[in-house]
């Protein structure tokens, strides 16, 4: 009998065993697409859209080319441009300011939760009210980070008392729900990403953008090619060529198709985990109400760097997420933090850290990384 190998790598995302579940579906609407050649904007794109909506209860979903471009989108419709503030957590991925800053609006850096690592509610007021006087507040950017809603209920009333516009950044939150309601029952628009890493990910780069907003939505399929009116070779506007490809909305129908299963499955992953380990680091703190989809499993521990390398010399990848804040990576340097201060996103910066995720990790590989890191930090 061949012995278990206790090193075997252990991938942090497994597309493989997905794939392999999804093979024979994933195949034949692959080649459906093939045989229909409609490679941009076919079938496929319209009736994924109209799938999404559906799922996270949202009147429009307009697909993009990508998740960056999913917040580029709405925040060029809603004519965001220099002299603009945009206020955003800065313990997120770089994609969240570097929409904000491409249109020449500054991102203005607001904290977290120190439990939920979501935008904190009172953070995000002192940025408002203390928000520099050469800039105009126009929208907050709220990050569903790590796939958790963020704490809707307590930002919005401070969205609306400002008159500005929420933007709800769900690339890692697709599917995470408050009381039942996606991010997009409190945002006027929200977002995702299909980069394969992420919890609905296709096999390659894809985005969309949900709204209850029809004018939007016109505006946001106009903007995504090329900013073309009623007439094809009459451009309104300037946009961008950024569409979802018909063979990754193929893909996306497939995956969709067993999300609300997966979720599950990673629920029932982190609740072993978070048993396992809730006496050795900090666990991930689930706000009441909230549905997580555990984007990233992410722990808190006073020796990050020691338990990482613990866990890779037994082939267990351990990524930091993150160990840079976007206000302290080199080209957002100069862009204002909010009157709040960083004091939770730059302790959380060095204590995070975040172990294998994906919903086919069997119950003895968690075991296994359950045990690694206690012994790495007895
Ligand atoms: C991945 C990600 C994005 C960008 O998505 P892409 O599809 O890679 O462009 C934006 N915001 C957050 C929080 C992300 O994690």
């Amino acid at each position: 009998m061949e012995r278990p190998n206790k090193h075997a790598p252990v991938p942090f995302i497994d597309l493989a065993a997905q794939y392999a579940r999804l093979k024979s579906d994933i195949d034949a609407r692959i080649q459906t697409v093939l045989n229909h050649n409609r490679y941009i904007l076919g079938d496929e794109v319209k009736e994924l859209e109209a799938a999404l909506a559906t799922y996270c209860g949202a009147a429009e979903t307009v697909s993009c080319a990508n998740g960056t471009d999913a917040l580029i989108l709405p925040l060029k419709a809603w004519g965001v441009s220099a002299g603009d503030a945009v206020f955003v957590p800065s313990w997120s991925y770089c994609a969240s300011a570097e929409a904000i800053a491409l249109l020449r609006a500054t991102p203005v850096f607001v904290d977290v939760d120190p439990l939920t690592y979501n935008m904190d509610p009172a953070s995000l007021r002192a940025a408002i009210e203390g928000c520099p006087s050469d800039l105009t507040p126009k929208v907050v950017m709220s990050v569903d980070l790590f796939g958790q809603c963020a704490d809707y209920d307590t930002l919005t009333p401070i969205v609306r008392e400002h008159g500005l516009k929420l933007l709800a950044d769900s690339a890692q939150g697709f599917g995470s729900t408050l009381n039942g309601q996606h991010p997009i029952h409190w945002a006027d628009a929200a977002t995702t990403s299909f980069f394969p890493a992420k919890p609905l990910g296709c096999y390659g780069d894809g985005g969309a953008i949900f709204t209850d907003d029809a004018e939007l939505a016109d505006t946001l399929r106009s903007l995504r090619m090329h900013g073309s009116g009623t007439d094809k070779y009459d451009n309104v506007r300037i946009g961008l060529n950024s569409r979802l490809d018909t063979m990754q909305a193929a893909i996306l129908l497939s995956k969709l198709s067993v999300f609300e299963d997966e979720i599950a499955a990673r629920n029932r992953v982190a609740d072993r985990y978070n048993a396992g380990l809730a006496q050795y680091v900090q666990v991930p703190q689930v706000m009441d109400g909230v549905r997580p989809i555990w984007a990233i499993y992410t722990i808190e521990t006073d020796e990050p760097d020691a338990l990482q390398a613990a866990l890779g010399e037994v082939g267990i990848p351990a990524p930091r997420y993150y160990p840079k804040p976007i206000h302290r990576q080199t080209a957002y340097a100069d862009y204002p933090t909010g009157a709040g201060g960083m004091a939770v996103t730059d302790a959380a910066r060095l204590r995070a850290i975040s172990l294998p995720m994906h919903p086919y990790l069997d119950v003895a590989t968690q075991d296994r990384i359950i045990e690694t890191v206690k012994a790495a930090l007895h």
